[in-house]
Parts: C-alpha cells; sequence; structure tokens
C-alpha cells in the first residue's frame, strides 16, 4: 500500500525507506503513540488504518438506489427533488448508528495524527521533512451538471475576476454537449477543464470495466481538442467505488471524487476519506479530496442564509488549513441559477478567505506541486 503520508512528508524515495523503517505497528485497542527501542510504535495497525480510511473500505457496494430507476432522477423536477431529498436524508440521520467519524465539517484527526507520527519518526531516523508549499492553499471548482447551468458560469466568472482569481470547471460528455471554443475560452481566461464524466447519472461506479473505459475516454471523443489540456477526473454526484479508480487511473492523471466528510450523500449517511490532503491510492491515481461542505447540502437541504453558508465555508477552510490541507470548494453554475444568493454566498466567502490569506490555486498545479512523483508501493 501507498502511503498518503510518503508523497506529503518525504518525497525522497530513500529517505521514506529509512523513515518507514522506524514505524513499527502493534494490534491494541488505542490510538496512540509512543518511542521505544529507537522506533515510533502505533497502538494500532497504522498502514492498515490508513489504507481502509483513505480506500474507504467501508463504503457500500451496491448501487445507490436512485441510479438504478429506469426513470432518470432529472425527470422529477429539482424543487421537488430536493424536497424529497429532505425527508431522505433525515431518515438516514434517525436510522444511522453514527460513529462521529470522519468529523464534519471536516475531520482533522486523521492528518493530525499522520503529521505527528511521521515528525517523531523522521527525527528518529534523521530525515528532514518535505515542507509542501501548501500553506491556505485554496482550490475552487464548479461542476457543470446540466446545460441549464452554463450561464451561471459567467456569473461565477465576473466574481473571479474581479478578486483575481481562477477555477476549475467540470464538464459532461454525453448528458450535454458544450461548445469545445467555450472551453478553450475558460482555459485562455488561466481557468482548468476536468472531465465530470458521462450523464451524470451515478451509475460509473458500478459499470463493467470496458464500458467505464468506453464512457471516460467519450469526453476525447466529444472535445478532441482537449486531449492533452484535460488531465483531472470528478465522478457525478461523487458516486465512487475502487474499481472505478482502477479505470479512471488509466484515463486521467489525477482525480477530485472522494469528499473528506460528506453526509446524507449517495452512498448513504456518513462518508468521505476522512483527510484533507492529496493522496495516492492504490492503482497509483493521485486524489484532490473535496474538503468543504458543498453548495447543495447548505443551500437545499439545510436551507441557510447566504451569510450562514459563507461562514460554513471559511470555518472549514480554516479547520482544513489548520492541518496543512488543501481547501477545495465546490459551487454549482446550475445551482446559482437556481438561488442567485448563492453568488453572493461565494463573494463574501471569496473576499474573507483572500483577506485571510488564500492562496487560490488550480487543481493540475497542486497536484503536480504536491504529489511530484508517485511513491511506490510500501
Ligand atoms: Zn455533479
Amino acid at each position: 500500500m501507498i502511503s498518503t503520508a510518503y508523497a506529503r512528508w518525504t518525497p525522497d524515495p530513500a529517505a521514506r525507506q529509512r523513515v518507514a523503517s522506524h514505524i513499527v505497528e502493534h494490534e491494541g485497542d488505542e490510538l496512540r503513540l509512543w518511542v521505544e527501542d529507537g522506533a515510533v510504535h502505533t497502538a494500532l495497525p497504522w498502514w492498515e488504518f490508513e489504507r481502509r480510511t483513505l480506500l474507504e473500505t467501508g463504503l457500500p457496494t451496491q448501487q445507490p438506489t436512485y441510479s438504478r430507476s429506469v426513470i432518470p432522477y432529472t425527470a422529477i423536477p429539482f424543487t421537488l427533488r430536493a424536497r424529497l431529498n429532505r425527508v431522505r436524508i433525515a431518515a438516514l440521520r434517525r436510522r444511522s448508528e453514527d460513529s462521529g467519524f470522519p468529523a464534519d465539517p471536516v475531520e482533522t484527526g486523521v492528518d493530525r495524527f499522520r503529521e505527528s507520527l511521521w515528525t517523531q519518526a523522521a527525527e528518529l531516523a534523521g530525515v528532514p521533512l518535505h515542507a509542501p508549499e501548501t500553506a491556505r492553499t485554496l482550490v475552487l471548482t464548479h461542476d457543470v451538471d446540466e446545460e441549464y447551468g452554463w450561464p451561471g458560469i459567467e456569473t461565477l466568472r465576473r466574481i473571479e475576476r474581479d478578486l483575481g482569481v481562477a477555477s476549475a470547471f467540470g464538464v459532461l460528455s454525453q448528458r450535454y454537449t458544450a461548445a469545445e471554443r467555450d472551453l478553450q475560452a475558460l482555459i485562455d481566461d488561466g481557468c482548468e477543464v476536468f472531465s465530470h464524466g458521462y450523464l451524470h447519472d451515478g451509475t460509473l461506479a458500478f459499470l463493467p470495466a470496458d464500458e467505464l473505459r468506453r464512457r471516460l475516454h467519450h469526453f476525447f471523443e466529444v472535445y478532441p481538442s482537449m486531449r492533452g489540456q484535460v488531465r483531472g477526473f470528478r465522478a457525478g454526484q461523487l458516486v465512487r467505488s475502487r474499481s472505478m479508480f482502477e479505470v479512471v487511473a488509466e484515463v486521467f492523471d489525477y482525480d477530485l471524487t472522494p469528499p473528506t466528510v460528506e453526509l446524507g450523500g449517495p452512498h448513504g449517511w456518513r462518508t468521505g476519506c476522512a483527510t484533507t490532503i492529496p493522496f495516492v491510492d492504490e492503482h497509483g491515481l493521485a486524489h484532490l479530496p473535496l474538503t468543504l461542505p458543498q453548495d447543495y447540502f447548505l443551500a437545499f437541504i439545510d436551507r441557510l442564509r447566504p451569510d450562514e453558508i459563507a461562514r460554513r465555508w471559511l470555518d472549514a477552510a480554516e479547520a482544513v488549513w489548520s492541518v496543512g490541507g488543501t481547501a477545495v470548494h465546490l459551487v454549482h453554475p446550475d445551482n446559482v441559477r437556481r438561488r442567485p444568493a448563492l453568488a453572493a454566498a461565494y463573494r463574501t466567502f471569496l473576499e474573507q478567505a483572500l483577506d485571510a490569506g488564500a492562496r487560490v490555486r488550480l487543481p493540475h498545479q497542486v497536484m503536480a506541486a504536491d504529489l511530484p512523483s508517485a511513491p511506490e508501493p510500501t
């Protein structure tokens, strides 16, 4: 298994080996660290814990019910769908035996523990830790889930241009067809385009590999000029599986799918990879976790005011930055069109984040800097 910590803390392979040799695992009930006989001991099987957590081995493997229906979910009007979703989420919350992990709005315990572990181990190994330049990094993303949302792009870009920042747009290849010149215009404007998949129907993660492969390559058949320019992917509705990521790794350089924590998403009450730091999975695919609460839940499930939404985003960003994570934000152009107050919340959040020292970067910039080379498996 590949450790996130490897990529983040010690990019030099020889140093990684030396640090790793100083971490000794123990079976036990408690999560704690101590130093004995020149090695850092953990009272849990650390590598197993990290692997299981980041790869979400507890994620349900069945396809979400709504994506199995013969009637596409989009056949239900948005307002009714949001109302049904509020009922569904309230029921999920009541029925769940909630462990509280990963914590919401942001889980920071895993990242804190990892840093503590690697700091101590590196000291023992006499190896300096890699200090990545990710302080207060903010990544702005916008998934264009439907054609209806296209005018919302300009609304968001106007705010960003006023504040001198750029963002990344997730585009579908089958549900609608964007004009290639519009995608190129976003890139020429300093933005990034990534693939948001094929139909946004929540099925990609459960398809046979050949059909999944066809749907992922479809993006470059529809938008051939994006070859070499589009390197990232995020699955529609964040519906994910480990077998999906194996095929995604063949087509894309990095992935933006796993949320650090998600409550009431397609996979159930509480899910998430529990880290705010980019990591490389068992297939060598680099993931940039979605760390901030999504616009949809704040605006249409919790129905918060714009100032409350901006406050939730900023508080979560501060929590991410406090553990050296990368704050990744998502606001949908279609949601901004449906509820213009979201644009006001976005502007407030961006202004306050920039005042607080946020450094806005694109996904490809973060992934190039944070993951200079795919670490070798242990
Ligand atoms: Zn989406």
